[in-house]
């Protein structure tokens, strides 16, 4: 199948630190060309692939996250690239679009099917926006629990993410220190992660970009005051290597979010790297932690506590086990034909 693979703009492919849907698309690309398809990627111009690379964008532009100019600048010609090879005979069979708006609104400029997948929350904008050219992609979601958040979509596709398990060890030994490791965003609570480390006697690592915006007035007013502790190391930005380190020696990974995590990369990352995960139960987390086996879904902060005491009960294998039969590459790839087949016909 000859397939078109949009990326979004601001992030290489795959990203040299934050980025998820960065990674799951440029696993989807090289396992799609391993399969035999023919596959061009759009993304910027210092991405790395196997898949045929076009660029509008030369450079990612981490800086200038989410800005809309450089959006519309990549969105508008990557469909006017894919119109100007459909009309030359040269068109892909189906575009599969992961950008953050745009996506939906250019469709119906190109005369083949597009395939459509929600990467975030489906807040009252997106469902608007979304809702205008409905019609004109079919829908994919990363969890069951984001497809009913929009009754729209009971007849999407669900497709969970993946990641490269290949990347992490999970029989190497473990510290005692709990990590979190997301984006610094009231929506990740990193400062209840902070207090449960506190409330547990341990050490805790904190990794993450500061998101621009709110992320920024949070870091300020919630998490920088919590930062004078010797326990408490934060890191700010980390490479993918250093990620890797910290998730396969943390004790526990925690993920105390205050949204509804539309999937939730990391908590596959850290079960990979056959370390727990101690989650609040919303959102995508019930469906990507198996409660008391790779980790504990929890309330509030007592339980978080608490379940930093029941660590031992966990076992590495079994988390690694989790991501293994459900969140591997070829079992995404393979969910992604299937939706690709049906929307060509
Ligand atoms: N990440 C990273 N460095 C950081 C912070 C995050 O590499 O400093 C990675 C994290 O490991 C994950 C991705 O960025 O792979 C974030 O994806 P996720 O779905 O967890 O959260 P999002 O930010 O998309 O809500």
């Amino acid at each position: 199948m000859r397939i078109a693979l949009v990326a979004p703009p601001w992030l290489s492919v795959p990203p040299g630190g934050y980025g998820g849907i960065e990674w799951v698309v440029h696993l989807l690309a090289d396992e799609l060309v391993r399969r035999g398809h023919e596959v061009t990627l759009y993304a910027t111009g210092d991405s790395t692939t196997s898949a045929e690379l076009v660029s509008f964008i030369s450079r990612a532009a981490p800086a200038r996250m989410h800005d809309p100019a450089i959006d519309a600048e990549h969105v508008g010609q990557v469909y006017k690239d894919i119109a100007e090879r459909a009309s030359a005979g040269a068109g892909p069979d189906v575009v599969h679009d992961h950008s953050e708006w745009l996506g939906p609104a250019f469709a119906h400029t190109v005369p083949v099917p597009v395939v459509f997948t929600h990467h975030n929350s489906l807040t009252a904008d997106r469902r608007r926006v979304y809702g205008s050219f409905f019609d004109d992609v079919a829908h994919v979601c990363l969890s069951e629990h984001q497809r009913a958040s929009w009754a729209a979509l009971a007849g999407a596709a669900v497709v969970p993410n993946a990641i490269d398990l290949s990347a992490y060890d999970a029989t190497g030994a473990k510290s005692e220190f709990l990590l979190s490791l997301s984006r610094i965003h009231p929506d990740k609570g990193q400062h209840i992660a902070i207090e449960v480390a506190r409330r547990t006697g341990r050490d805790i690592v904190l990794a993450g970009k500061i998101d621009p915006g709110d992320g920024e007035k949070y870091f300020e007013d919630e998490v920088a005051p919590l930062l004078r502790s010797k326990s408490v190391q934060y890191l700010g930005e980390v490479t993918d290597e250093t990620k890797r380190d910290l998730l396969q020696r943390a004790a526990a990974t925690l993920f105390p979010i205050r949204w509804d995590e539309p999937f939730g990369l990391v908590m596959t990352e850290s079960m990979a790297a056959g370390t727990p995960c101690i989650a609040f139960a919303r959102g995508a987390a019930p469906e990507v932690i198996e409660d008391e086996v790779t980790g504990f879904l929890v309330d509030d902060v007592d339980g978080m506590t608490k379940a930093v005491s029941r660590l031992g009960e966990i076992s590495p294998a079994a988390c690694r086990r989790k991501v293994e039969t459900h969140f591997s590459p070829a079992l995404m790839t393979k969910r992604y034909l299937a939706v690709y087949e049906a929307a060509v016909g």
